[in-house]
């Protein structure tokens, strides 16, 4: 009886947290990595929020517990930015907040799977959807579009994946890890394709203001509006305000749903940090200010990591415009000797290996999104480690 759960068995660790391990424990040791694992901002959290935290601290009554779906003041906050960002309305009834979006993701499959019914999941996708897939019981159905077709699927390759037991699609746009920001054609047209074969929609929106040149965020709630009922849609304030170590997020569905996470959540955890709740709510409740000024410098960021990306002989990168990762076709530096020993990378698992031992540089590999011959660089670090980091791997390449 000493054995683990073939639940946990069946799962892979966290591959970005990996890397991104990997190289603080270089660090620590005194190397000098720059690190393009970690999909975190480098900016503060505005001050305004800090400010909040500090005075909620203060107050006694905040030491305890809250609502296991939240404060109500930060979900009818919620309902309101969703009325204003999305376009729709909700009500605060249909909104959990959730220990990040992390939570919002792993408690959608453990509220909507029954063992053995598959999701879909449009490859390249983030790492953790089909280990929480699996962790439901359910089956994780992958549909890879590479960048020839702009990492967008077509709604024929999603139908080609479906079965009898399909009963879910989670979708991811802006994306992580590839920086895509499917047009609102497809979008449509994967909610109504989903409406005819009654499947759920699971809609992490967690990238949402993290769009450049003429991109822009489709929320599927907005353009599908019978497709509420069945929608299930994720967001967090990690990403938005800089609000990674706060761990908020939160599930947005019909009532009966939220109703079916918040009794799961009040099993798990229980409800969210009463201090973080109220950081978020200042955040939530704030203007997008802030949020403009880091996506101005997230952009410029883009701009310098897909030109001297590009530069690199061997490695072809599409240009990303949403979130802050690039995501290049590293397949031609497959198979040949590279770096001043001439190693050779059979994989791009490999190639991260070697990019991180060699070069001190860490990039997740494509295999940890379902997309082997990438890697996924996040551009959240400051300018100078960017520069200096894309350098690194090109006199690499070139030694
Ligand atoms: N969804 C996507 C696509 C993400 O990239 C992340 C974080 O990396 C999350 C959800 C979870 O974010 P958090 O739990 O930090 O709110």
């Amino acid at each position: 009886r000493r054995n683990l759960s073939d639940r946990i068995n069946s799962v892979s660790p966290s591959a970005t947290l990996a890397v991104d391990g990997k190289a603080k424990a270089l660090k620590a040791e005194g190397v000098d990595v720059i690190g393009f694992g970690a999909g975190e901002p480098n900016f503060p959290t505005p001050d305004y929020v800090v400010e909040e935290a500090a005075r909620a601290c203060r107050d006694p009554r905040n030491y305890r517990y809250t609502p296991t779906a939240g404060l109500p003041e930060l979900r009818d906050a919620i309902a309101a930015k969703t009325k204003r960002d999305s376009g729709y309305e909700v009500t605060p009834q249909q909104v959990v907040v959730t220990n990040g979006g992390k939570q919002a993701v792993y408690e959608s499959f453990q509220i909507l799977i029954d063992a053995g019914d598959e999701v879909i999941v449009p490859a390249p996708f983030w790492t953790s959807y089909t280990e929480m897939i699996k962790l439901a019981g359910g089956v994780p159905v992958e549909v890879l579009s590479g960048a020839d077709q702009n990492f967008t699927p077509t709604v024929e390759q999603l139908e080609a994946a479906r079965t009898e037991r399909t009963r879910a699609i989670i979708i991811n746009s802006p994306s992580n890890p590839t920086g895509a920001v499917w047009p609102e054609e497809t979008i449509r047209a994967i909610g109504e394709w989903a409406l005819e074969h009654d499947l759920w929609v699971i809609s992490d929106e967690i990238y949402e203001h993290l769009n450049y040149d003429d991109a822009k965020t489709t929320y599927i709630g907005a353009v599908v509006p019978e497709l509420r009922d069945r929608l299930l849609v994720l967001n967090g304030v990690a990403k938005t305000y800089a609000m990674t170590g706060w761990r908020v997020g939160w599930m947005i569905a019909a009532e009966p749903v939220a109703k079916a996470a918040a009794k799961l959540q009040g099993h798990l955890t229980g409800n969210v940090d009463n201090v973080a709740q109220q950081a978020a709510l200042a955040a939530v409740a704030g203007p997008l200010d802030e949020v403009h000024r880091m996506r101005e410098a997230f952009d410029k960021r883009r701009r310098a990591i897909v030109s001297a990306l590009s530069e690199i002989p061997g490695v072809q990168c599409p240009t990303p415009t949403g979130a802050f990762y690039a995501f290049p076709d590293v397949t031609a530096l497959l198979g040949r000797p590279l770096g001043p020993n001439g190693s050779v990378a059979e994989t791009s698992s490999d190639l991260a290996s070697l990019l991180l031992d060699e070069a001190h540089v860490a990039a997740v590999p494509g295999e940890a999104f379902g997309a082997p011959g990438y890697l996924r660089f996040s551009y959240a670090l400051a300018d100078d480690q960017l520069v200096e980091g894309i350098a690194r791997f090109r006199r690499w390449v070139e030694a």
